[in-house]
């Protein structure tokens, strides 16, 4: 028999707090609002939600503003989120670097650093390093709410450990909820890379509203995806849904580490193009590379001024990425596909054949709906991404997390 909870009803208290949350989270996409815009768009009454206004004034978290032309010129009062009393520290964990950044809830940076380790240093050194690196923005920045920790997937969120860290083997042990549950006085929130990418696309990406569906498609030294539907991030049973790069697209292809073959990862990830742009462009490489990154901008500025060779390459590897698009459009319905990270930067290299991969091989009435673009966030998307898992989660339950007067 299935246990009660499984079914969880809301009580009013809760219904509130939710409708609470919708309008700052209304009002975190605009810059001024007034009531009977919310009320429209909330399909509440006014007077609701002149209540529930009320009390965000009170609290501190909302502010009147100005006012706004509304119906018939009548002018109206603005609402506006007071972003700037509630901060959130983002921490990006990657293979070699991580990075670190304070933000507050509407996306706007006050600063960040970049801590670049070996993967011979023991991780707990590393982790103590990044903790007293928080511990001292925590200091500096008395108006932060919580912290957003980004890692790279597969992340099993429920047991709170990486369950393949590629070259990465005293990684795999360390437990992050463990570790950061009770470190600081504030809330740690850990998701996976792609899945924080989703949500910086969702949170901070200017893609308009409405919107129903978003898939953010990160396309770096791994290949994932995260997608956020009807307003919340598809997690799964273990917070692995949407890994789209372990689906097989060659099911008799090379051996991956995650045990199938021929996985996405293998064909459209920086190691992949870069092995082959060092075969077939050896003096691009001559001299040495900073990452892999700065190796795959390389390839695209040849490709850019007319190389026939890097062409070819950036070619290739823009129709995988457009399997993995058909793949995604298959399994999530995204209403926007945003591609991000490294290979991202051939930016209108890859468009047009992602386009034409997109259109040959779906369904007219599905494929042609899609937007797909590539991220245009001025910040690195998973670092971001990282602000927006914490932003998330305190706009989700307002009078707990965000300061009050
Ligand atoms: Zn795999």
């Amino acid at each position: 028999m299935k246990k009660i909870n499984e079914v969880a009803g809301n009580n009013t208290t809760d219904l509130t707090e939710m409708n609470r949350s919708a309008i700052v989270r209304i009002l975190q996409q605009k810059d001024k609002c007034t009531r009977a815009e919310i009320a429209k768009l909330m399909g509440l009454t006014q007077a609701s939600i002149t209540k529930l206004v009320a009390y965000l004034i009170d609290m501190g978290i909302v502010s009147e503003v100005g006012s706004v032309k509304g119906k018939g010129n009548r002018r109206s009062i603005g609402l506006r989120l007071n972003a700037e009393k509630n901060l959130v520290i983002g921490v990006k964990f990657s293979r070699h670097v991580y990075a670190i950044g304070v933000f507050d809830i509407s996306g706007k940076l006050y600063e960040q650093s970049e801590t670049e380790y070996s993967l011979e240093e023991k991780a707990g050194k590393v982790l103590s390093d990044m903790k007293a690196q928080i511990k001292a923005l925590l200091k500096k920045y008395e108006k932060v709410v919580a912290i957003g920790l980004a890692l790279p997937g597969p992340y099993l969120r429920k047991e709170g450990h990486i369950a393949m860290v590629t070259r990465m083997p005293s990684w795999h042990n360390v437990n992050f909820i463990e570790e950061f549950k009770e470190e600081f006085d504030k809330p740690v929130f850990i998701e996976q890379d792609a899945n924080a990418g989703a949500l910086a696309e969702w949170w901070f990406g200017n893609h308009g509203r409405p919107l129903t569906s978003l898939t953010y498609f990160l396309v770096g030294e791994g290949v994932g995806s995260g997608v956020v539907d009807h307003d919340s991030l598809l997690l799964g049973n273990q917070g692995i849904a949407s890994e789209v790069g372990h689906i097989s697209i060659d099911y008799n292809g090379p051996t991956c580490e995650c045990g199938n073959r021929g996985c996405l990862e293998l064909y459209c990830s920086t190691m992949a193009f870069l092995k082959e742009a060092e075969e077939k462009l050896p003096e691009l490489f001559k001299e040495s590379y900073k990452n892999r990154a700065q190796a795959c901008e390389r390839v695209f500025e040849t490709a850019r001024k007319g190389n026939e060779t890097a062409k070819t390459l950036v070619e290739k590897i823009a129709e995988y990425i457009g399997y993995g698009c058909v793949t995604l459009i298959n399994a999530y319905d995204p209403e926007i596909i945003v591609i991000g990270d490294s290979i991202s930067k051939g930016n209108e290299l890859l468009l047009p054949t992602i386009k034409r991969v997109v259109k040959e091989r779906t369904l007219p009435e599905i494929g042609e709906r899609v937007r797909i673009e590539i991220s245009n966030l001025s910040i690195d998307p998973t670092l971001y991404g990282a602000a927006a898992i914490a932003t998330d989660r305190v706009l989700r339950k307002p009078s707990e997390y965000l300061v009050t007067n």
